[in-house]
């Protein structure tokens, strides 16, 4: 099977690219590799919102052609909306092949202090998983003591556990042989 691939939209730490491949490779038994950087989606920044448009950026994602990836997983430190949320963490269309995870939410705790290195990095792995989930098909659950749960802020990414349940370990497991494919997408965080 090809690998996994995470690609660095402009400039982000290589530490968490590197992070993201371990969980990745760690908890799915997937081959991950990092990509070479893409551009920062400059042309997505919307004057009236200060923030970057996250279907805008996961369209012009999908409209490149990695064909040495089975699905690819986009980071980037830009504040990410879609139009009816305030902010997501993450996007990506189900079924689809790209995802897209924002630093800049995950970098700060509720009382804005900067989150330290082991914080980031485990928020950043677990919305990594939850899109990747997405990728493979998953839809939300119900059981909050699963991965594919969390949809709110950051308190409930930092309470989500960093693993799937039952049910989600065993759909993946098995969507993981052959892809299947759909079209609704599927936003991540934010309070619209
Ligand atoms: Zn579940
Ligand atoms: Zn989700």
């Amino acid at each position: 099977m090809k690998p996994v691939g995470v690609v660095p939209f402009g400039e982000v730490d290589a530490i968490v690219l590197k992070t993201v491949a371990a969980h990745i490779l760690g908890y799915l038994q997937i081959a991950t590799e990092v990509a070479p950087p893409m551009e920062f989606p400059g042309y997505a920044y919307d004057n009236k919102r200060f923030q970057y448009d996250a279907g805008a950026i996961l369209k012009a994602f999908e409209s490149v052609s990695f064909h040495d990836f089975t699905k690819i997983i986009g980071i980037l430190d830009a504040d990410l909306f879609v139009p009816i949320l305030t902010y997501v963490f993450g996007e990506a269309r189900q079924g689809g092949k790209c995802a897209l995870i924002s630093l800049h939410r995950l970098k700060r705790n509720l009382d804005g202090s900067e989150a330290s290195p082991p914080v980031l990095f485990e928020r950043v792995a677990k919305v990594a998983l939850h899109e990747l989930g997405h990728l493979y098909n998953l839809i939300h659950c119900e059981n909050e003591r699963c991965l594919m749960h969390f949809s709110g802020g950051i308190r409930d990414l930092d309470k989500a556990p960093p693993y799937f349940c039952r049910y989600c370990s065993v759909y993946l497991r098995d969507a993981l042989s052959p892809a299947k494919n759909d079209d609704d997408k599927t936003h991540d965080g934010g309070n619209g």
